[in-house]
């Protein structure tokens, strides 16, 4: 008997971070605002208000398209997907999805590349809240309207951990091109999977899981999947077309209803938006895709663990700009990102400074990662914080000066008052804020007054 073959294609659900809402003049700030205040009678469908299309979520879904080698739709078209629901103030949604911006295109990882079906914008719907003793339910319409980026794999997936890095590859890939942040836990990026299983080249029936709330559990739900499909269809059970939720807490999918088909929708053309022209030419394509960013970091020599960080926090400029003048330095930068997380959150003119001021003071990776977390959490430039931790390199200065501030208690070591030297040290330590170190600082007293004597 041949084995049960796992197909998983994966529709993911990015919002577009641009300055306005898909069709109004809104803010689209859903994280930051209270509740239903970036709303107006677009927003909510009322009678009279008109859509403007966004251009800005048009040029950035044509950046994503182009970066991912797909073909992209001449005319925008726009239809109402009709359906009812209480974060939906409209009764109707406006998506292009039945003909997309985006058509086809492919993503490879590590060598392997799956491919996209197609790409499409629609808008985001609001967000419900419910009580937690069940008996009401609050709308915030803050999001109602965000541009939302529908993407709809080819069944291209036949691992879960397939499908997981091909997810946590289109993070990076909108992060990189600056049209999301992508943030799974924010619901910005929402997955699902339809999964199927066979023992043919024709393919089982597909059953669709939504409500995956993270990476993890894009391979938790597809492997809960995978064995549930074949214990249904070997104890002789027929699968149902059906949409089930992954339920993280219990660890498995449950039904929440049988499919829709596209006639529930009612699709039909929007009456109040125009077909208008696409351009390609005001859409700039010059990024690096991280696969891209990987090789040529793999080409560098950094480790598999060090690209890795380097991608995701994107440190790929940083990395190959210094490559061009100073390789080990770009090593050093890499190696940086993996061991210091906050590192990245310094701007691309202060890393490069604290690596040239690594460079000239020799500071330890601990001493580095003090830097960094002061240059963060007080909002201060490298070169600004740099000389507090540059005293250890001269301690000659401090010393002299601590000497001469201190006459009296030179005079009594000098005439056998051992103990006096503690009390040198200390001064010279206060001096260095407690930053010098102390045998170093020993060391330079003990030949300073040594020199003295002479
Ligand atoms: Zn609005």
């Amino acid at each position: 008997m041949s084995e049960w073959r796992l197909t998983v294609g994966m529709e993911i659900h990015v919002e577009l971070e641009t300055k306005t809402k898909m069709f109004c003049g809104c803010a689209n700030d859903p994280f930051h605002s209270d509740a239903n205040t970036n709303v107006c009678p677009v927003c909510y469908g009322l009678p009279g208000a008109l859509p403007l299309i966004n251009k800005e979520a048009v040029a950035m879904v044509i950046r994503f398209g182009r970066a991912i080698k797909a073909d992209i739709a001449p005319k925008t078209f726009w239809a109402r997907k009709n359906y009812f629901y209480p974060d939906l103030p409209k009764g109707y949604q406006i998506s292009q999805s039945t003909l997309p911006l985006v058509d086809g295109g492919q993503i490879t990882i590590d060598g392997e590349t799956y491919h996209l079906n197609h790409a499409h914008l629609e808008e985001d719907a609001g967000k419900l809240s419910h009580s937690a003793d069940k008996t009401h339910s609050l709308v915030d319409y803050n999001r109602a309207g965000v541009p939302l980026l529908e993407i709809v794999t080819e069944p291209d997936f036949h691992t879960a951990e397939a499908a997981k890095k091909f997810c946590q590859e289109l993070q990076r890939i909108f992060r990189t091109l600056k049209i999301s942040s992508a943030d799974m836990e924010k619901g910005q990026m929402r997955c699902e999977a339809n999964i199927s299983v066979s023992k043919t080249d024709v393919l089982g029936t597909k059953v669709e899981v939504k409500n995956i709330g993270s990476f993890r559990m894009v391979e938790k739900a597809i492997l809960y999947e995978y064995d549930r499909q074949i214990e249904a269809l070997e104890g002789g059970e027929k699968l149902r077309q059906e949409t089930r939720g992954w339920d993280d807490v219990k660890g498995k999918t449950v039904v929440m209803r049988t499919k829709e088909t596209s006639a529930d929708y009612r699709y039909f053309p929007e009456p109040d938006l125009p077909m208008v022209a696409t351009s390609l030419d005001a859409v700039e394509t010059t990024h690096i895709l991280p696969d891209e960013q990987r090789a040529k970091l793999a080409e560098l020599g950094l480790h598999k663990e060090v690209i890795g960080a380097v991608v995701d926090k994107n440190g790929f400029a940083l990395v190959m700009e210094l490559a061009g003048k100073d390789k080990d330095m770009a090593i050093e930068a890499g190696k940086l990102f993996l061991a210091i997380p906050k590192f990245a959150e310094l701007d691309q003119e202060n890393q490069e400074a604290l690596l040239n001021l690594r460079k000239q003071n020799g500071w330890p990776k601990d001493t580095v990662a003090e830097i960094v977390e002061k240059a963060v959490t007080e909002g201060k430039s490298i070169e600004k914080i740099a000389p507090e931790f540059a005293q250890n390199e001269d301690l000659s200065g401090v010393v002299k000066d601590v000497i001469n501030k201190n006459q009296k208690q030179v005079e009594e070591y000098k005439a056998g008052k051992e103990v006096v030297f503690q009390y040198l040290v200390g001064q010279v330590m206060a001096a260095t804020k407690g930053r010098a170190n102390i045998q170093q600082v020993r060391d330079e007293l003990k030949k300073a007054l040594g020199n003295t004597n002479s």
